[in-house]
């Protein structure tokens, strides 16, 4: 399952409708040449169905930024895991740091989207973790990492090739600029190998988990991340908003 690194573009609200089909629309032309990697866009919501149309015949996948845990019913202006397959998702970003901030999310209502995801078919969760300026700076990282897992995942039940993704991202290094350094993500992987390795097995967790980094990574820090240990991909934002930029992140990746 680990062959390729899975590169995910976050465009989270950044992007008007017209604007998110004409960034596909360049993508799908100048990214012909790109193997070796696998990557999925997350367009806003409404954009979803024109993004998979567009991405047609390409390998380029279709990733959502969110997701409710109901299958159906009166949840006014949610989307279930269902509905996204239907659109043509096969990933759903999860508990975004953002998310967590503006729309309160908690990792009780991550945990209930995790095993929503799991209850379909043919949708892998991107679940986010990762601590807070505050919990680094007082050294409370490690613990911070395992409680966040073990909130968001404990009791799933992970069934056959099942994928799930953990992205780490720091929240103090998103959309800063700054990326973490290299060692730094290496490390933190680790201790989430080890908390999943506790919760699932090491059987379970290499075949079925991925741990991908998130957090200002671009086209001069990337080489520096892709070839960690226990780091399959990672989460990209700002520098997946422009075709030029993206390609040579992705062109860095590959070398
Ligand atoms: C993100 O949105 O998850 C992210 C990593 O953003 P950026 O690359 O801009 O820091």
């Amino acid at each position: 399952m680990k062959e390729e690194k899975i590169i995910i573009a976050n465009w989270k609200m950044k992007l008007s409708l017209a604007e998110t089909i004409n960034l596909t629309k360049k993508i799908k032309t100048k990214f012909k040449d790109v193997s070796g990697v696998e990557i999925a866009i997350a367009p806003n919501f409404i954009s979803l169905l024109e993004v998979g149309a567009v991405l047609k015949g390409t390998n380029i996948k279709l990733c959502a930024q969110d997701v409710f845990w109901e299958d159906l019913g009166a949840y006014t202006g949610e989307v279930s895991p269902s509905m996204l397959v239907e659109a043509g998702c096969q990933y759903v970003i999860i508990g975004h740091s953002e998310r967590r901030k503006f729309m309160m999310e908690n990792y009780e209502m991550i945990h209930r989207e995790a095993k929503a995801v799991l209850g379909v078919e043919n949708l892998t969760p991107v679940v986010c973790i990762g601590e807070n300026w505050d919990e680094r700076k007082t050294d409370r990282r490690d613990f911070v990492l395992y409680d966040q897992l073990q909130q968001a995942l404990s009791g799933l039940d992970i069934m056959g090739n099942q994928e799930i993704i953990v992205a780490y991202e720091p929240i103090w290094a998103i959309g800063s600029g700054t990326a973490i350094e290299p060692t730094e993500a290496e490390y933190a992987h680790k201790i989430i190998k080890l908390t999943l390795n506790d919760m699932f097995g090491m059987k379970i967790v290499n075949n079925n988990f991925k741990i991908i980094y998130g957090g200002s990574i671009n086209t001069k820090n990337a080489k520096g991340f892709i070839d960690l240990d226990n780091l399959d991909g990672m989460l990209v934002g700002g520098a997946s908003l422009d075709v030029d930029e993206f390609y040579k992140l992705i062109k860095v990746i590959t070398k």
